[in-house]
Order: C-alpha cells, then structure tokens, then sequence
C-alpha cells in the first residue's frame, strides 16, 4: 500500500490494476522466451522413506527466473501458461528435463513430475512419455507423474484413457494435493494409483488440531488398506513428521529434510545416504 497512500482510492485502484495487467503481459510474452531460452530451471525435493530415510524419489518442481521480473513461482505462470495453450510446450520442456536428470542419479531413485489437468488432455502425452524415457534411457519405473483430483471433473473419458496408457508404459501414478479437491473417493476404485500424497495444508495444522489430527490418520488407514504409497507434504517440524509416522505414512517431503535443490545438489544428498530430517535454521 506504501506506493498508492498519497494517492485517492480510486486511482490507486486502477494503478494496481494496470500494474497486474502489465505483469500477466510480461509473464504471456516472456514464457515463449522462456522456453526457449535459459530461464527455466528444475529443482528437485527428496521423498524420503519414513523407515530407514532412503530417498526414494525426488519431485521435480519449475522455477523461472525472469530477466526483469525476478524470481516467479510456478502457481502464478502454470495457469497462464494453461490459458496461453503453452502447457503442453511446458511439459514436454519438464519430462525431458527430468528424465535426463534422473537418469544422471545413483541408483534406483525415480523422479516425480507435475501435469496440469490440461496436459493429460493431450493424446501426444503418452508418445512424448515414451520419447522421452527412449531418448534418455530411463526405465519407466522411475518416472512418476503427480496429478491433482481436480483431473476426474473431465467427464469426457480422455482423461481415463490417458491414465491407462501410461500405466500401461509403465509409470508410476501419484494422486497430489489428496483432500482438497474434488470430494468423491469413488476414483479411488477405477484407478490404480501407486502413491497417495496428502495436501501439505493438513500437515500444517496437526500439532494444533484434532480434526486434521483424524483426517491424516483415516488417509493413512485407507491408502494401507489399497496398498497404496503415502506421502506427507511439507513436513518442516519433528512433531509433524512424528504425526506422518503416527498415521502409518511411508513417506515423508519437506524442508525439514530438504527444500528443492539443483540437480548438482540432489546428486550430492542421494550419494550421502539416509536422511532423518533434522530442525533446520532457515
Ligand atoms: P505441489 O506439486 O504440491 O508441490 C509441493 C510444493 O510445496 C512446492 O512448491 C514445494 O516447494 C513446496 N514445499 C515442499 N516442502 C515444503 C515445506 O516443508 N513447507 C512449505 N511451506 N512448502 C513446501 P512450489 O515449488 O512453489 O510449487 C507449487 C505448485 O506448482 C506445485 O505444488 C505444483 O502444483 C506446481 N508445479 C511446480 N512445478 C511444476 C511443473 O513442473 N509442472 C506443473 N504442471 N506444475 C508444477
Ligand atoms: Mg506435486
Ligand atoms: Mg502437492
Ligand atoms: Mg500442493
């Protein structure tokens, strides 16, 4: 508010609107650059195994780095990006990016990546999959795709038979974000997902509230009663990650073991071995 005081309301109002007009014009013309270019970078977040630390994945999460902008995070340029019809670009750019990474790392450590519901819309989906996984050599076991619920609101039966062609190349199937989206189990019945992860917003209340406190532990009882994996996101705090083992969780993600580090660096902690997740400073 500091800029528009000196200002009446009313003009102050629309000078910020034209200063989020002009930043959704740069973020629309930057992104074709973007992909081109150098100014996206993936990071990667270990998923560590709740029994004995290993690494057993990593999630590969996008930064752009914008030249005038600065730093922009991918919950304000993936929805443009959607609306500009540049997702697909955008994830072909990730899965390659990823798999090359992956396919660099020691042992059997899969990578995890994101796709907007508007990329599994895509019958290219499966055959840039395959290229990919061919292209770099990695073993399709080792490449999971996280989705958010939101993809069952497609009625359209595309998006059903996208997923199973993927499982049948061979891919994990992770389900993100679990519980905030669309309130229905009855999907958990037609697919087979690999891994549940439950929305990190349920982590971040458990020490205070005995409602997340019962929702974490019935998530963690029906995803073991599917034979499903879990992951508890953004554990930052020993209470927390005492919580994802007290609900039965396999696996655990947050700064208090990691935050997104460069490929170089997730190099580095998988060759270190088991991580416990220790209180960091930061
Ligand atoms: P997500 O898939 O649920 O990813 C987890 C987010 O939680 C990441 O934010 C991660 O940095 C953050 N996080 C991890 N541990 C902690 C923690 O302990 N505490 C807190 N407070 N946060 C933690 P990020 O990287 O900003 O990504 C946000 C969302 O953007 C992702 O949510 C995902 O939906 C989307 N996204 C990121 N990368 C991609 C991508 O390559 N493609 C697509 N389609 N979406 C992406
Ligand atoms: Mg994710
Ligand atoms: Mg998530
Ligand atoms: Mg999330």
């Amino acid at each position: 508010e500091a800029k528009g005081a000196g200002r009446n309301r009313a003009s102050s109002f629309n000078w910020s609107l034209k200063e989020r007009f002009n930043r959704i014009h740069e973020i629309e013309t930057g992104l074709r650059r973007a992909l081109d270019g150098d100014e996206l970078q993936l990071m990667f977040q270990p998923i560590v195994a709740l029994d004995g630390g290993d690494i057993d994945a990593c999630e590969a999460l996008i930064r752009w780095n914008h030249p005038v902008l600065g730093s922009i995070p991918p919950s304000e340029f993936i929805p443009i990006a959607e609306s500009m019809g540049l997702i697909e670009a955008l994830t072909g750019w990730v899965l390659r990016q990823a798999c090359i990474a992956a396919a660099g790392w020691p042992g059997e450590v899969r990578v995890a990546i994101n796709i907007s519901p508007a990329s599994l819309k895509s019958h290219d989906l499966p055959s840039h999959v395959i290229a990919a996984l061919l292209e770099t050599g990695l073993p399709a076991r080792r490449l999971e795709l996280e989705v958010t619920e939101s993809i069952f609101l497609d009625d359209s039966g595309q998006t059903s038979t996208i997923l199973r062609e993927l499982q049948r190349i061979g891919l994990r199937l992770a389900l993100d974000d679990f519980g905030t989206g669309y309130s229905s189990l009855s999907y958990l019945r037609s697919y087979r997902f690999d891994t549940l992860k439950i929305d990190q917003s349920f982590m971040a209340g458990i020490s205070a509230n005995a409602e997340d406190r019962a929702i974490v532990r019935a998530i963690g009882n029906l995803a073991r009663d599917l034979s499903m994996d879990t992951v508890a996101e953004g554990i930052e705090t020993q209470d927390q990650l005492a919580h994802a083992r007290e609900a039965g969780f396999t696996n655990v993600q947050g700064y208090l073991f990691s935050r997104p580090v460069t490929n170089e660096r997730i190099i580095e902690l998988i060759e270190a071995g088991p991580l416990h997740g220790e209180e960091r400073p930061d």
